[in-house]
């Protein structure tokens, strides 16, 4: 079976110095000496500073949020973020669990980003926030966006939970914004498991974040305000250094399968218009078929030759009852429905890639 990702698994005798090392120390959390490690580690392989792990790509949204004071508003008053239907539904049930009111903006047909000349018109009086996603890897368009917040006096939170690793101009797109967030849950390009990071613009945040993830506490018998536990422990750190350590290889095969369906699917299926000023870290295969029909057909076709791939990301996020909004967002409805991510993973074979493009090249042709 063929599934659309398997998680990376790092070299396992590594993975048993660094758990040996855990059961020596008998050190298993709370900023221990791996997470430092790792935190380092990162910020120097990402070319960031200001990096906070966190148990997850959803704290890691929640904590932003509240760092920058999006949230914690005094009671009744209404906060509003902009951000985009099109995308995993945390980026946006974050917003909502933390008294935020989504509100959905449309995406660009060819990026599949938020369109920042949906965002401007968007602002009310209770717009706090922006939050953009990179999504499938793909750069959103950073200056329009950042300048759209600094003229209105908004934060800008990108969820990065797919940009890991992507540059920008040369430097990296994870320092972009007030803060960027990161998942590195088991599917995504690098993982620690379950968990996630922010990157703080400013100093200031980073270290307001440090207090909220540990239950405000800031010494032994001081709490400095209402906090949450988002710490991340130390098994997930060992293996984030392991995975860290096997990036080049992750990297290099998925960059030859990513490329393989793009020269063979190139003209046939609608790709994704990467943004041309960014670099791509060959987190997803995406394919934009022709209807919805068509999604139905190939996903048969290929389950047929024990292929599985999903629907990401469907349905678009402004039809979900709880939002009580409209799926009014054309762009975002017509993509979700039409769109498919293939199998992308170390170990897939040509002979694999070879099989799904043929199923899907029968049906768009
Ligand atoms: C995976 C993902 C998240 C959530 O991350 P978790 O680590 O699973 O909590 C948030 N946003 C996007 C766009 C994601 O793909």
């Amino acid at each position: 079976m063929i599934p659309v990702t398997k998680p990376y698994l790092p070299s396992r005798e590594k993975l048993d110095r660094y758990l040996d090392g855990i059961y020596e120390r008998q050190r298993l959390t709370n900023k221990g000496p791996l997470v430092q490690e790792l935190t380092r580690r990162l910020e120097d392989y990402l070319g960031v500073r200001n990096l906070l792990l966190v148990s997850n790509g959803t704290l890691a949204l929640q904590i932003a949020y509240r760092a920058l004071g999006v949230t914690g508003r005094a009671v009744g008053e209404r906060a509003e973020a902009i951000t985009t239907p099109f995308s995993f539904i945390a980026t946006a049930s974050s917003l909502k669990w933390e008294g935020i009111e989504p509100v959905f903006a449309d995406i660009d047909p060819g990026t599949w980003c938020l369109d920042p000349a949906q965002v401007g018109p968007a602002v009310t009086s209770s717009t706090r926030a922006i939050v953009p996603v990179h999504v499938f890897g793909n750069a959103c368009d950073v200056e329009v966006l950042d300048d759209i917040a600094q003229r209105n006096g908004l934060k800008v939170i990108y969820d990065g939970a797919h940009a890991f690793g992507v540059a920008y101009k040369g430097a990296s797109l994870l320092a972009r914004g007030d803060a960027t967030t990161l998942s590195f849950h088991a599917t995504k390009l690098f993982h620690t498991l379950e968990g996630g990071a922010i990157v703080f613009k400013d100093e200031e945040h980073l270290e307001r974040a440090k207090r909220l993830i540990n239950f405000g506490i800031t010494g032994p018998e001081t709490i400095e305000g209402l906090g949450i536990n988002a710490k991340m422990n130390e098994f997930q750190a060992a293996m984030g250094l392991c995975v860290l350590d096997e990036m080049a290889v992750n990297l290099q095969a998925r960059a030859a399968i990513w490329q393989a369906y793009e020269s063979a699917l190139q003209g046939r299926c609608q790709l994704q218009l990467r943004n041309p000023n960014a670099s791509n870290n060959y987190a997803y295969a995406p394919v934009l078929l022709s209807s919805e029909t068509d999604v139905g057909i190939t996903m048969a076709a290929l389950r047929e030759v024990g292929v599985y791939p999903r629907r990401y990301f469907y349905p678009s996020l402004d039809s979900v009852d709880y939002f009580g909004t409209e799926a009014h967002n054309r762009h975002s409805n017509d993509v979700a429905r039409r769109i498919i991510c293939l199998p992308i993973y170390v170990g897939l074979t040509d002979r694999d890639v070879a099989k799904i493009v043929s199923v899907v090249e029968r049906v768009a042709a």
